[in-house]
């Protein structure tokens, strides 16, 4: 069972060069992948060559969206040694997914060894120009061929690897966001909580229609009163109003993003006032009016930290920090990044070097 067969290719890609990296849209020359069978369990854990998937059109996952995925990173370090960041926590959460959408439970040591080992393989494409990474994709996918609405008896749990550029190509600058007050991500008893497929396709639209109007992404209200503050895009949010530092708790709606909790983990470490707990956009725009209103982030994977220049509700521009980044946005970016890439002390032990 923990063996992990290993087919290498025969012919390797071509790597790119930095300045041409994106974020998703080119991968390394290997993947892994293992099977579920009901009755027989997780098996045949292997590392092939990159290729494209064989499934039956009828499989459950084109068809009802059964499926969860995971993003985390691999960081080269100034000695060219490679580190992952709090990859146990993405495990852990890859099988919180799971549970939610009805999908078997992975070994998330077995899963955390594949993905050392795929990464140990491809260590080639790792980039170690500032800013970039080696973004990692597990996903579960389910593969029964069958229409009618229930769990699948099949899955395949995958893992794919992209090199990506850096996210801000002329350092962190704030992003123009527009509070949605049509569309919601996800309610309370939905699969908010989770990372699968259907969260981010409801996401679209809203996205789309503020992209015209010239916004970044959409800050997302609570489903029931649409009055508190839950996400922003798909990252988590952050404000910082009279020194007092929020983020909107868990409410089962909301994503638990890793960023989110080292954020949260480093600011309480560095003594600044943090609560988790309900916000509302109408606190948010008195905190404005009033001259309180300090700073605004978004904490995810990909962006890491993502200032909020501007929030465009009823009407009103909601202005902050003179749409620059703020100390406290700078702050974290530098250290968080820091760690990742062992440029920094790691204080809390967070990263995970590979041999
Ligand atoms: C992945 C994700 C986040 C951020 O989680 P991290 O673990 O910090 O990357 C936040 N919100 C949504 C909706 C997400 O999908």
């Amino acid at each position: 069972m923990n063996e992990i067969k290993v087919t290498l290719a025969d012919q390797l890609k071509q790597k790119p060069l930095a300045e041409q990296l994106e974020f998703g849209r080119i991968f390394t020359d290997h993947m892994f992948i293992m099977d579920y069978t009901a009755g027989k369990g997780w098996h045949d854990a292997r590392i092939i060559p990159y290729q494209p998937l064989v499934l039956d059109p009828a499989a459950i996952v084109f068809h009802y969206g059964q499926t969860v995925f995971e993003g985390m990173k691999a960081y080269e370090t100034p000695e060219g040694k490679v580190r992952l960041f709090r990859p146990e926590k993405n495990m852990q959460r890859l099988n919180k997914s799971n549970d939610r959408l009805c999908i078997p439970q992975i070994d998330e040591k077995l899963a955390l060894s594949a993905i050392k080992k795929l990464i140990s393989i491809d260590k080639e494409w790792v980039p170690s120009a500032e800013g970039t990474s080696l973004y990692i994709r597990p996903f579960v996918i389910s593969t029964e061929p069958y229409l009618g609405v229930a769990p699948s008896k099949n899955y395949q749990f995958i893992v794919i690897l992209a090199p990506v550029g850096a996210y801000y190509k002329e350092g962190i600058n704030p992003v123009k966001i527009a509070v949605e007050n049509q569309f919601v991500r996800a309610v309370a008893g939905g699969t908010g909580e989770a990372k699968t497929a259907g969260n981010y396709a409801s996401s679209l639209k809203a996205q789309e229609l503020v992209a015209d109007k010239g916004y970044a992404q959409v800050l997302w209200l609570d489903g029931l009163e649409k009055k508190y503050i839950e996400e922003v895009g798909s990252m988590n949010v952050f404000f910082k109003i009279d020194g007092e530092i929020i983020t909107p708790a868990l409410n089962g709606s909301i994503l638990e993003g890793v960023t989110r909790n080292s954020v949260i983990s480093l600011l309480k470490h560095w003594g600044y006032p943090v609560n988790e707990r309900k916000i509302t956009m109408d606190e948010v725009y008195q905190a404005h009016k009033n001259g309180t209103l300090e700073e605004a982030f978004g904490s995810g994977t990909a962006a890491v930290i993502s200032p909020i220049g501007e929030l465009a509700w009823r009407g009103e521009n909601i202005v902050i920090n003179e749409s620059k980044t703020g100390f406290v946005s700078k702050q974290l970016y530098g250290i968080l990044t820091g760690i990742q890439t062992g440029k920094e002390e790691d204080p809390f032990n967070w990263t995970v070097e590979i041999e």
